[in-house]
């Protein structure tokens, strides 16, 4: 089906406004289709003209134009209405099919006890999956949506639900919604309601999870009721949408959707064992970021795709504001900075990065692509360096004028500029053109005889401000912080040259700006003995950011990210900082950039920083402690070669408390036993049939996946190629899993058969979901010039849709900065 094209929209929405959209769903007719009826009340400027409606129907059943029945008229997913009234009313029946990509009306059943449960993600352009519509972000309508469906389940959506007979649901009439944030959710959800300044609130998750969602639902809400306050305060406008459900829903390919009213989320944020205060936090700020959303993006929405970053960059934004200012989590930043930031910091490095402004959407998926650690991240980032320069007053007052201006419509980019450069008295044509509408970072550099110097990228000219500060760090001790406002090539920050030489200098230390920080030899040196006493953790966010990305650009040997990780990590108080960085080292450092013969080795060493944080936990109380202790553990069961200890962990033995009866840290300690070949199949079977969950059933496909013998990998690769029922989430799980192996003569053979595989895949998974798969598939795991000549092919291929290339272009640049580490430092 063709995506609709950015001219198609504009003609679209310059002929026709929408009035209503009626819509009738019957969810009650078996697992593979529902009913359909839609009725499209709107208004043609033109009489006489004709436009198109989308639509994408397993069967056509009838289409009434004014009363007039239209044959023959659906063509490549779209109705064609000729000869339009003035004014029009468009009743159309169909019957859809089921979802199994996480897109459109997805269905899936629950392993543990059977139930099935129903989502629509309309997300970006999946609306004429579910019903006739003009699925374009402008043209915005109340809804009025009325469901049938199995006597057991409840139904929520965007209008607060009533039910009016056994199965059959009614949906208070909305506010204007664009189509791609319209849905229902049904199925016999578990459920805990309460309300707050007079809002309604919901918290829902499939039934087998109900124990955890109602240990856990007074802390979301006491974060939704904190959120709603805080907006109602920073936008001067009161919530907009009537009721609040957050509903928790399977096999979610995104973290979470801002469903306006109801808004949902990828069902691991329930968690069902220990969850680390990291954990928690992110979960925070993924409810306060689609809470941000109720205003930027659902109350004023984008006129076209081309604007999606701003929606994103926004909620990213006011999410970490909101954590740190009033849900009591200053340590947000520092999160955005080693989570966030990394992840944007990569986009920027990748061949495929982009301004965060301004990418041409030609059509509707192509703005899809987009959607990345630039648009997040880097797009977050550029509105904090917007604050540092027009000032919070500023800004907070052109975000009201904004909204205030466009509620229930739309807004662009130049509204959205337009509405901050009145509020700043000021012209931010120029800042706007080299922060928003220029990719690329600019390189930092400090002397120690303190110049500060800004390189910008050759391919990426631009003339960007940095407002940043610097500081540095003795013996524990801050010996200088310094704020600096670089507006050309260089700056001198004067206090640098006095001071000591062991000292470390961080420029960009409380990390408000964006750039690639190179710290100088010295404090390279420096950071094995000094970074664990340097107080300020969201500097100590920065040296590992710099650290880490000076790794990826060839100028830092990622023997010293070991070096540092084994003397400052075990002694780091952040769990974020704690998390991430041992992902990363046990993830990326140790197996690609380390060369073969050092990865066991190196992989003792973070063991054995796992086991000092341990110690450190035991010798210490408290919220704090128990975080360590369960970090040190998952830590640790990434990184053991101790097999009988591993054993014993899989056991439920020797561990810290908070981890007895935690099935999804038995998974991950299996799944190490797999990678060693130390699994045995009737471990493997117990596990499976002690942990009948969702959660259980995917785990055990990436632990089947990893174990590193040649029957394994046939199994996962033909499990790929040929299990019909595998979802995009197990698909996921067996890739991951795929090329982990110490031998690399077991994966070799299929280095030059991804493609293949992919293609293959293409029709059945979805764009979306696939480009996930396609990152874990890309074959970098086997660093060796051979790899990188498959990869080539790969690129080369023509079958594959934009969004899987360009994940695997990604892919193929990190190989190509492994193979370039390596050949530098050995
Ligand atoms: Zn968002």
């Amino acid at each position: 089906m063709p995506s609709l094209t950015h001219d198609e929209a504009l003609s679209r929405a310059a002929l026709v406004a929408v009035e209503a959209m009626e819509v009738d769903l019957d969810l009650d007719r078996g697992p593979e289709v529902f009913g359909s009826r839609t009725t499209i009340t709107f208004t043609c400027r033109r009489p006489g003209e004709s436009t198109v409606v989308d639509l994408r129907p397993q069967a056509l059943h009838s289409v009434r134009l004014n009363g007039r029945e239209l044959q023959d008229v659906l063509v490549d997913g779209r109705l064609r209405l000729a000869d339009l009234a003035a004014d029009n009313v468009l009743e159309v029946e169909a019957t859809m099919s089921y979802g199994h990509d996480g897109q459109g009306l997805h269905r899936s059943s629950d392993p543990a006890d059977g139930e099935d449960y129903v989502y629509g993600h309309l997300f970006l352009d999946a609306a004429p999956r579910v019903f006739a519509c003009f699925d374009q972000p402008d043209l915005k309508a109340p809804y009025t949506v009325g469901v049938r469906a199995p006597e057991h389940w409840s139904v929520l959506g965007n209008g607060g639900a009533t039910q009016v007979a056994p199965g059959r649901w009614e949906l208070a009439r909305t506010a204007p919604l664009a189509t791609y944030f319209v849905t229902v959710c049904a199925g016999p959800w578990a459920s805990v309601t309460a309300e707050h300044d007079g809002v309604p609130l919901g918290i829902h998750a499939r039934r087998s999870l109900e124990r955890p969602l109602r240990e856990q639902a007074e802390h979301m809400l006491a974060t939704t009721r904190t959120c709603l306050d805080h907006y109602h305060r920073l936008f001067g406008i009161r919530y907009p949408f009537g009721e609040y459900h957050q509903v928790f829903v399977p096999e979610f390919n995104a973290g979470a959707m801002e469903n306006p009213g109801c808004v949902t989320f990828r069902d691991a944020y329930v968690f069902r064992g220990a969850a680390s205060p990291d954990q928690v936090l992110e979960r925070d700020n993924t409810i306060a970021h689609e809470m941000a959303h109720m205003w930027f993006g659902d109350l004023v929405t984008m006129r076209w795709w081309d604007d999606l970053w701003l929606n994103e960059s926004f909620a990213e934004y006011m999410a970490y504001r909101t954590s740190a200012e009033a849900l009591g989590a200053p340590q947000s930043w520092v999160s955005f900075g080693i989570v966030r930031k990394l992840w944007g910091y990569a986009a920027e490095r990748a061949p495929s990065t982009h301004p965060v402004a301004g990418s041409p959407a030609p059509d509707a998926l192509s703005a899809l692509q987009n959607f990345d650690g630039i648009s997040y991240a880097k797009g977050a980032s550029v509105l904090r360096q917007l604050i540092a320069h027009i000032g919070d007053e500023a800004f907070l007052a052109g975000v009201r004028d904004y909204l205030r201006g466009h509620a229930y419509g739309n807004g662009e980019l130049a509204e959205f500029l337009a509405a901050m450069a009145a509020a700043a008295g000021e012209d931010l044509g120029p800042w706007a053109g080299a922060w928003l509408r220029t990719a690329g970072a600019d390189r930092l550099e400090l002397t120690r005889t303190g110049t500060l110097t800004r390189r910008t990228p050759e391919e990426h000219p631009a003339d960007r401000p940095h407002t940043l500060d610097v500081a540095a760090f003795d013996h524990g001790r801050e010996a200088l912080r310094e704020d600096v406002v670089l507006t050309g090539e260089r700056a001198e920050v004067p206090g640098v040259a006095g001071l000591p030489e062991g000292a470390l200098v961080v420029p960009n230390a409380g990390d408000l700006t964006w750039a690639e920080v190179a710290l100088d030899p010295g404090t390279v040196a420096a950071l094995v003995d000094g970074l664990a006493d340097v107080p300020d953790p969201v500097a100590r966010t920065v040296v590992w950011t710099s650290l880490l990305g000076g790794m990826h650009r060839g100028e830092v040997d990622p023997r010293v990210v070991v070096d540092v990780l084994e003397s400052a990590w075990p002694r780091e108080d952040d769990a974020a900082v704690l998390s991430r960085v041992a992902l990363v080292v046990t993830g990326t450092v140790v197996p690609l950039f380390l060369p073969p013969a050092e990865q066991a080795e190196a992989m003792e060493r973070v063991a054995h920083a796992a086991d000092a944080l341990g110690q450190r936990a035991r010798g210490a109380s408290g919220p704090a402690a128990r975080a360590w202790g369960l970090l040190a553990a998952r830590v640790g069961a990434r990184g053991l070669r101790d097999e009988a200890r591993l054993h014993r962990w899989a056991a439920g033995a020797d561990l810290p408390p908070e981890l007895a009866g935690d099935d999804d840290f038995r998974w991950l300690v299996l799944r190490r036993l797999a990678a060693l070949d130390a699994l045995e199949e009737a471990e493997l079977e117990a596990a499976q049939e002690a942990d009948r969950s969702l959660a259980g059933r995917l785990a055990a496909l990436g632990v089947r996946a990893a174990r590193p013998t040649p029957q394994a990998k046939e199994w996962a690769w033909s499990t790929l190629a040929k299990d019909p029922e595998l979802s995009n989430y197990g698909a996921l799980e067996v890739a991951r899993g795929f090329w982990v192996a110490e031998d690399p003569a077991v994966v070799r053979p299929y280095v030059g058969r991804v493609g293949d595989l992919l293609a293959r895949l293409e029709p059945r998974m979805g764009e979306d979901a696939l480009s996930r798969v396609a990152t874990a598939l890309h074959p970098k795991w086997l660093v060796e010039p051979a790899t990188l000549a498959a990869s080539s092919e790969l690129l080369a291929r023509e079958d594959l849709s934009p969004g899987v290339h360009r994940a695997l272009l990604d892919e193929d640049h990190v190989l190509r900065e492994v193979l370039e580490s390596r050949r530098r430092f050995g």
